[in-house]
Formats: structure tokens, sequence, C-alpha cells
């Protein structure tokens, strides 16, 4: 496939973009410099993307402060009709950008097109938060004064988004931004740009106005510079980055100076805890949808799975069957369910995460290496005898490998799931009611499925605690996240 062959592939074959859009241009970076975009699933060239620098993101938030104050004076109403314009026009395109996301991440094309309505459904659900937006006026304490409080847009946000989820992880911080009254900058994943350019031709499409919206997009190493330029900016006030625990850190110091609000979404390492109460086969359905959603490339992946001793060979011996049955390939092919890993230093870890897991013991009962179509195909696994010291314990897979281990009661369960610092998503099957609710209350983390292994949409809070980061997206939280409060004392 060449850069021509993706617009082809479209019904719209203007939605494929390799520019820039900075205050409602698409703009080239000087010199034509671009990098390569190439699809996971036969290592194909499909596009060069405009490779842009710190001078280029000087100019975006440039054009999203100028763009701030008509964007904010407008009606709550004005901006959610703008919000819902550019939700029907994702939905309408829905197909086109299902195709782009799965030649560019290699997810299969029905889990593309779910994840094009998930990310849509943050901008209906947003276009209609926008007119929600309360203030208070508490009782005063005075007799002569009164007092308000208004929530107004934080101002210039900025978003750093990964490439496991290219059009979710922007709307899930653009539709709120924008509803707020803020304006935004984005810097989409080096993976995925093309699925994020399609996204903002739409939202100019819908009639959001230049500057409001602007996306710069470079190649790992500028992505640096931009990403320093970005934080360090006194005009903007709000970073929003989902990816991985390091990168987090170092935005967060880049942001310290200004003191910049942020929001970190970052690393999982979910534990999956089968209590022996369980309803077995929900327990193994649950545990392939959380594992192999996105070749395991989920930050709210299962990534440890704890079975009580009554239940561990059952639960092991189907899930083997489960996985084993899933079909691998292009996710452009009918009836594939799980595509290639993102890039080889992907593949990499997970090779090294099975590797040391079986030089410390653990068994392999499915799976185990590479597939055997090559390129960035790895098996669906399930490791048996782990231990915890093993890495795929210790450390996040970010691929399709189910480490299991046995647990003999609740108390050791839970403090093993607990062991780490990290804290976003944790599961547990159960059908006792007493043991679901001290269960949930005692474990470290942000959310829990009980008794599902699928968890997420716009209505939740989705977010962790300890470092897996700051804030909640999605519902009425993920609006807040946006807005200022602004105390008024008004003497009579
Ligand atoms: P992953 O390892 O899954 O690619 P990262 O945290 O490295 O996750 O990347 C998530 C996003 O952060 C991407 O858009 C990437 O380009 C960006 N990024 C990575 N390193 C930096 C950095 N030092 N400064 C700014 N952005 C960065």
């Amino acid at each position: 496939m060449n850069t021509e062959v993706l617009g082809k592939l479209l019904s719209e074959p203007h939605l494929f973009k390799q520019q820039a859009f900075i205050a409602g241009k698409w703009i080239s970076a000087n010199n034509d410099q671009s990098f390569a975009v190439h699809n996971p699933a036969t290592g194909q060239l499909i596009a060069n993307v405009a490779n842009l620098g710190a001078k280029e993101a000087e100019a975006a938030i440039q054009a999203a402060h100028s763009a701030l104050p008509a964007w904010r004076r407008k009606t709550a109403k004005e901006r959610a009709h703008l919000l819902r314009k550019w939700f029907e026009l994702i939905m309408a395109h829905g197909d086109d950008l299902a195709r782009i996301m799965t030649v560019e991440q290699g997810k299969p094309f029905a889990e593309a097109k779910g994840e094009v309505a998930y990310g849509a459904s943050f901008v209906e659900w947003f276009a209609e938060e926008a007119k929600r937006v309360t203030g208070a006026i508490p009782s005063s304490t005075w007799t002569d004064k009164r007092m308000m409080v208004l929530k107004q847009a934080i101002g210039v946000c900025v978003a750093i988004t990964p490439w496991n989820f290219p059009i979710a992880m922007i709307t899930r911080k653009a539709s709120p931004a924008l509803a707020a009254g803020c304006t935004l900058v984005i810097k989409p994943a080096e993976q995925t740009p093309l699925s994020a350019l399609a996204l903002v031709e739409l939202a100019r499409r819908a009639g959001i106005p230049d500057g409001v919206i602007n996306i710069i997009t470079a190649d790992r190493d500028r992505s640096i510079a931009v990403g320093k330029a970005l934080c360090s900016s006194p005009q903007v006030s709000h970073l929003s980055f989902t990816g991985s625990t390091p990168v987090g850190r170092t935005l967060m110091q880049q942001c310290a100076p200004t003191v910049k609000k942020v929001a970190l979404e970052l690393g999982g390492h979910a534990p999956f805890i089968v209590f022996e109460d369980a309803d077995l086969d929900a327990a193994v359905q649950g545990a392939v949808d959380s594992k192999y959603r996105n070749a395991g490339q989920t930050c709210v992946s299962s990534n440890r799975f704890y079975v009580h001793e009554s239940l561990h060979d059952a639960f092991v011996e189907r899930m083997a069957r489960a996985s084993a049955a899933i079909s691998v390939g292009n996710g452009l092919d009918e009836g594939i369910v799980q595509g290639p890993l993102i890039e080889a230093r992907a593949l990499q870890k997970v090779e090294e995460q099975v590797a040391d897991a079986v030089k410390h013991g653990a068994r392999i009962i499915t799976g185990g290496k590479r597939h055997p179509l090559g390129g960035l195909f790895y098996e669906p696994t399930v490791l048996a005898n782990v231990k915890p010291a093993m890495l795929v314990m210790r450390e996040e897979t970010f691929g399709p490998v189910a480490a299991i281990v046995p647990f003999k009661n609740d108390d050791a369960v839970i403090a093993a799931a607990n062991e780490t610092e990290i804290g976003l998503a944790a599961y547990f099957y159960s059908r006792d009611i007493g043991r679901i609710w001290r269960v949930a209350e005692q474990l470290e983390y942000g959310m829990v499925g009980i008794n599902t292994g699928l968890i997420s949409n716009e209505v939740a809070p989705f977010g962790g605690i300890k470092q897996s980061g700051l804030g909640r997206e999605g519902g009425s939280w993920g609006l807040e996240e946006y807005l200022e409060m602004k105390y008024l004392c008004v003497g009579l």
C-alpha cells in the first residue's frame, strides 16, 4: 500500500490528511519535512505526515489563544449545537474513520467501528453537558454582602494523546474542553496521526471556528520539543495527557513552572480476581473481553489473573481454549478478532516478559510465541504456574498475554492486587453480595469492574489513583476539569 492507496479505500478520500491544522489552515512543515506512518499489519508505508516542531507549536498556541475570547463568549447552546454537528459527522463517516484506524493502528475493523462510536459518544455527551454548567449561590454569613460562584472556561488547553485509542482519547479531552468554552491544541501519537487529522477535518466541517481546535503532528523526537513548548507556555492553562507513567511525570514537571492544571491518565496493571463463588463461564468471557481487546494494548487490560485454587485448573483450561480460538490477522480481513501489536518494541516487551516467566518456571498453556503470520503478530497466550516476582506480574504487558496465579483466601489476594504503585482498573467475579462490597471497597483502584470485563463509557468517571494519574474523564466530572471557579462577593 502506498500513500495514495489509503485515500482510495475511503468513501470520502478527503478525510485522508497528511498536514497539520493550525488556525483553520492545513499546513506542512518547513521544507516539507515529514515522518512516515506504517500499517502495523503489513509494515507498508501509508502516509508521510508533516513533522512539526516547537515553532509551529507556538503558532498553534497563539491561534488557540486568539480564538479563545469569541469561543468563550458563545452561549453554551451555540457550542452544544456545533459539538452535536461534529458528533453527527463522526457517526456518518464511521466506516471511513474505522478504516483509517485499522490501517494505522491495527485493531480489527469491527473493533475500530466500536471505538468510533465510543469516541463519538463523548462528543454527544459533552454537547449535552455544555448546557448544564451551573454555579452556586452559597448562603452569606454577612447581612450586607452576598456570595456567588461562577464556573468559567479555564482557557487554552493541550491534549497529548496515545496510539491505542486514536479517536476516543482525543474526543474524551476535546469535547469537554470545547463544551466548557476552552480552545485546544492536540498533539496526537506519532503512530496514529491520521485518525486524529480526519477527526479534526470533521470538526472543521461541523463549523467549529478557526483556531478553536488545532493539531500539531510530530515524530517521536520532535514530540519532545513540541511537548516542552506546549507545557512551558504561560498562555496554556491546562494539560491533559494519556500515555505512559514516565512521560506523564516528565510533562507534569514541565508544567510546574507555570503552575498548570494537569490531568493525567497513565499506566495500568489491572488485577482480575475470580473468587470461588464466581460464575466460571461469565468470568472466562470477561477475562477474554478485558485481556484481548486491542490485542491487550489498553491501559485497563487485565494483566494479572488471580483465580481461587478451587477453580484454577478449570479456569486455565477454558481460558486457554478461548484464547486459542481467537483469529489473528490483518484487521481489514473478515472475522479477525486480534490484530498486530503496534510496533517492534511492543512485540519485544511481550517476548521478554514471556521468556522471563518461562525461565522462572511458568508453563505456557497456549501461545507463547510470535504468530506464524510473522511481522508484529503475537499469539494469544496463557501462562500458568506464574509467580509474583516474574516481570509479567510486576509490569504492564500491553500485549495478549494472560498470566494466571492461584490464591487461597480473600485477604491474601486483595493484598497481592494492591501491591503496586498502579491504581487504574481492577476486575473481580463473585456472586456474594457481602464479598462484593468488601472487595470493591478494599481494592485501591479508580475503577472496579464487578462481574464484567468491560467498563468504559462516556458517562462514567474514567481515571486512576496512585501513580495511574490525576483527574477523571467522562461524566459530569470530565467537564469540571475544564472549568475554573470564580467566587464573587457583592456588597449591598
Ligand atoms: P507509548 O509508550 O504508549 O507510546 P507514550 O507515553 O510514550 O506512550 O506516548 C504517549 C504520547 O506522548 C504520544 O503522543 C507521544 O508522542 C507523546 N510523548 C512521548 N514522549 C513525550 C515527551 N517527552 N514530551 C511530550 N510528548 C511525549
